[in-house]
């Protein structure tokens, strides 16, 4: 039976790179190092020519052929390391653009139960895109030029009730640019107030940008890089949600 696409009621009736062609073509000539990270984040890709079947044609031809296309311009500066300022309409496509690939990711695995439902993909798409409610959205810079996408399930306990947040993390490394998307889903319980998952303690202030929610223009790269080894690596971001079973969810003032 044909699967459904993520993002229509069309059927999937192709077969997709994860990674847009652009992407390989500026990564490749360079030899992209594959960034690899241990088994505890639960869905990887490190291979650039990953395929995934889970969207239609219409789809991956047209919305998010063009959503692609309106990233090109700023993304290609940070993944050949070329500082840039990002007003607030790049910082929600660049945010769009990964909180599509963090969708995309986890399907990568159709065994698994998607953690993003329905309303929160069809709310990805144009003509009034929104971002899933609960989710924030970093930027930073590897020293390196690397290649890396993952993704893996968190949980909270918010005023003491267990697992009342359970979240999604997704990191993504192109070039010398990284990019984290985290989602947080709360139950019925504390629905309405916005959620803010503690993390490892790190120097993030200094490391990364907020693109999402948006704060306004950011500079990229911020002043600390993420490096291959040691106390700043890239393995430390990726694994900074990871405290155990309880990520001690806060709910901000
Ligand atoms: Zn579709």
């Amino acid at each position: 039976m044909p699967k459904q696409c993520l993002f229509c009621d069309s059927s999937v009736d192709s077969v997709e790179h994860i990674w847009s062609k652009w992407i390989l073509q500026e990564l490749k000539p360079t030899q992209a190092i594959r960034v690899q990270i241990r088994r505890r984040v639960d869905k990887y890709v490190d291979n650039p020519e990953a395929v995934v079947k889970c969207v239609c044609q219409g789809c991956n031809g047209g919305w998010m052929s063009a959503l692609e296309v309106d990233n090109i311009p700023h993304m290609r500066e940070m993944l050949h390391d070329r500082s840039i300022l990002l007003n607030p309409v790049q910082q929600k496509s660049l945010a769009r653009w990964a909180v599509l690939k963090a969708m995309v990711i986890e399907a990568v695995n159709r065994q698994r139960t998607l953690f993003y439902d329905d309303s929160e993909r069809l709310g990805l798409k144009p003509p009034s895109p929104f971002l899933p409610v609960g989710t924030m959205v970093w930027i930073g810079r590897y020293s390196r030029k690397g290649f890396h996408a993952g993704g893996t399930d968190i949980w909270g306990d918010i005023d003491g009730t267990p697992k009342a947040m359970h979240g999604a993390v997704t990191s993504i490394v192109v070039g010398h640019l990284v990019i984290q998307v985290l989602t947080a889903h709360v139950i019925p319980k504390f629905g309405g107030n916005p959620v803010r998952p503690k993390c490892k303690p790190g120097a993030w202030d200094a490391s990364l940008l907020n693109i999402w929610p948006i704060f306004g223009s950011v500079r990229w790269p911020p002043p600390l890089s993420f490096t291959h080894g040691g106390s700043d690596s890239l393995g430390i971001l990726l694994n900074r949600w990871k405290i155990g079973t309880d990520v001690g969810a806060t709910i901000p003032e």
